[in-house]
């Protein structure tokens, strides 16, 4: 797996609490991640890590939320999106950054926007998910990008594989 240390990563708030370790990288979130950590260890851990600029804190303009927003609409993540974690994902839009996290909806919003995606493992952020394209209705896998299945007109999902 190719790891370029230089590409700006941005990651969400389970993913730090969790993390025993930030790997070698730099880390973008916005405040609102940072303030979702509330467990002392993570805490110390995350605290540590701002103050030597292993992460930077910025917050994403309306611009891209609002882009995020329109995406997770069509893609039906909405719902289970948390306003950090449409941060997360506008941040990431901005920057073009890599978002590590594990949360499903994150992952699947973020990869139909075309951004890439990591998971975060307990030992350090190491894992980049592959996506394939699957029909919700008979299951068929597609290749290239499709907006609807073909043979049913159902809606395509991506699917780690
Ligand atoms: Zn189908």
């Amino acid at each position: 797996m190719n790891k370029n240390k230089a590409e700006k990563r941005v990651v969400d708030a389970s993913v730090l609490i969790h993390s025993t370790s930030l790997g070698d990288f730099q880390y973008l979130a916005p405040n609102s991640v940072i303030l979702e950590i509330i467990d002392s260890r993570a805490k110390a851990i995350v605290e540590s890590a701002i103050r030597n600029n292993r992460i930077r804190i910025e917050d994403p303009k309306e611009k891209a939320i609002e882009e995020v927003r329109k995406k997770a609409r069509e893609t039906g993540d909405l719902e289970s999106l948390s306003d950090t974690d449409v941060e997360v994902i506008a941040l990431a839009l901005e920057k073009n950054a890599i978002v590590i996290s594990d949360d499903y909806a994150i992952q699947n919003t973020a990869s139909q926007l075309g951004l890439k995606i990591e998971v975060g493992v307990k030992d350090g952020i190491k894992k980049t998910i592959k996506w394939t394209s699957v029909c919700e209705g008979c299951g068929r896998t597609y290749e290239k990008k499709v907006g609807t299945c073909e043979i049913c007109g159902s809606r395509i999902r991506k699917k780690p594989t």
